[in-house]
Formats: structure tokens, sequence, C-alpha cells
């Protein structure tokens, strides 16, 4: 279905954006994987993607925390895969603590990566994407770009920014064939959350899957965890005809988070 598309998958050395890259790739897509990590284990998801799938995987990679080299990331992938198609914003960190014990440079380095990032790369991507006369920009926002949680200033600004700049994409292109959505999951047990469920552990003195059934319960009423593989089966749902006429959205993944 996705046969010859070229995708640049942000963060995608490892949780949602590795499953995401994944399911594109699984469905023809030619990817550009990118992140930090070991730098052997980077070899081995990416070698793995083309046997498995029998498409070109390529590793490019900044630091999406700079704006110059945000942009100058585009230009590389764009180069390497022969252009992009699809863009998939998904780097994304995480920092809590209340707003006056916040760390100006956890504020400064969430909002840069965060929110500037999908500016950046969305900037320096819908060029591309308007010479051809089709294109899809996917924003991996979050229930917190919808609702809000204590101890997260920075990142619930941020991805309420990313809902927001979603929807100003999807105007400025609406007709050009370039649609642009924001994906929002609920709790996907990667690294990201795994942190915050040892956090929970030790403040309360629990096992970790109790620490884990505690943060579900607070806020997923399905009780269960979202899966980096269903993210990718969204993914690739925005990318298919079936959703030519779906932009500026903010499509909820998240058990239910949010309809409470
Ligand atoms: P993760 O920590 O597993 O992955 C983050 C990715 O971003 C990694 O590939 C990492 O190398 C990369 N990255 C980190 N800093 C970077 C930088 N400065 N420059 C370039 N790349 C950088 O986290 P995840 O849970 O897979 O999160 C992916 C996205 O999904 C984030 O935007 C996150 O906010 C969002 N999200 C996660 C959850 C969840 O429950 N895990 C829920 C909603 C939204």
């Amino acid at each position: 279905m996705l046969d010859g598309k070229r995708a640049v998958i942000t963060g995608s050395t490892s949780g949602i954006g590795l499953g995401i890259a994944r399911e594109l790739a699984s469905h023809g897509a030619d990817v550009v994987i990118s992140g930090f990590g070991d730098p052997k284990t980077i070899e081995k998801e990416r070698v793995s993607i083309e046997l498995e799938f029998a498409v070109k995987a390529y590793y490019v990679s900044a630091d999406l925390t700079d704006a110059a080299a945000t942009r100058q990331f585009i230009e590389e992938a764009a180069q390497t895969l022969g252009g992009v198609d699809i863009l998939v914003n998904n780097a994304g960190i995480q920092h809590t603590d209340r707003i006056e014990d916040f760390p100006i440079e956890r504020w400064d380095a969430i909002i840069a990566l965060n929110l500037s990032a999908v500016f950046h790369g969305t900037a320096a991507a819908l060029p591309y994407m308007k010479k051809q006369g089709w294109g899809r920009v996917v924003n991996i926002a979050s229930a917190h770009g919808l609702v809000a949680s204590p101890n997260k200033s920075a990142y619930v600004a941020a991805k309420h920014g990313v809902v927001g700049l979603t929807k100003v994409t999807a105007l400025e292109t609406a007709g050009s064939g370039i649609t642009a959505n924001a994906l929002c999951p609920g709790w996907v047990r990667t690294e990201l959350v795994e942190k915050q469920i040892r956090a929970i552990a030790q403040n309360e003195g629990l096992e970790v899957e109790d620490a884990a059934r505690q943060l579900l319960a607070e806020k997923q009423p399905s009780l269960q965890f979202v899966t980096p593989k269903q993210l990718g089966g969204a993914v690739v749902f925005l990318c298919s005809e079936a959703a030519d006429q779906m932009t500026g959205t903010a499509m909820s993944m998240d058990g239910g988070w949010v309809a409470r």
C-alpha cells in the first residue's frame, strides 16, 4: 500500500517511533530512522527492517533540540531517500516537577524537542511534499495535547502546541494533496514511561508491576497500555487514501483517557 513512499520518522531508535517505522516499512515504505542510542543496536534494528520487509532503511540522525540541525537533518534524510512523502514528528522527552521547581534547562529542552523540532521539521519537509502534490505529516502529540496533568508543565504546553501547529499545517496545505494530523496516545510502555513507573515504585514502596497498574488506573480506563504497533497502524491509516480528507485532527488512542 505504501510501496515507493519515503518516510522520515524522528525518534525512531526506540519506543513508539521504532514501532511506527516498522509498521510503515511493513506496508512497503522506505524509511529513515533516527535518534540516539547504542550504534550496534541501531544498526541491528535498521538491518532487521530491511530484511523483514524488503524495503530500504537508513539511519540519519541529529540533535533535534537544535533548530538548524533539525532543518539540516530533513535535507539529509530527503537526499538519502530521494525525497520525503511522509514525515512523522515523534521525538520527545519528559520531565516532571512542579512549576516553581521546574529546571529552566529542562523546560527549554522539552519545548525545543517536543514542539520547536516539529515546526522546523515540517518547514523543511513541506517544500518536497508541495512539489510532488502529495504528503503526510503525522505529529505524535499525546493525551497531554488535549488535557493536563500536574507536574508536566513543559510537556503539556509543548503537546498542546503540537496540536495547534498541526491545525495550522492542515489549513496551510488544505487541498494540496498534503494532510497533517496529530496522534494523541495515552500510556505506552516505553522507556519514557518506564522511568515514571520506576519513580512511582520508589516513592510509594511498590513493586514495579503494581506501580504500572497504578499509573494506568489513574488515567487510562481500559487499564491496558497502548502499543507502538497499534500507533504504527494508525499512522499507516493516516497515510492511506481513506484518510485523504482527514486533516487537522487530533486522533486519540488512549484507552478512554480523554473521554472522562
Ligand atoms: P522513547 O524515549 O522510547 O523514544 C524517544 C526517541 O526520541 C528516541 O529515539 C530518542 O533517541 C529520541 N530523542 C531523544 N532526544 C532526542 C534529541 N535531542 N534529538 C533527536 N532525537 C531524540 O519515548 P517514546 O515513549 O517512544 O516517545 C515517543 C513520542 O511519543 C514522544 O513525543 C512522546 O512524548 C510521545 N508519547 C509517548 C507516550 C508514552 O506513553 N510513552 C504517550 C503519549 C505520547
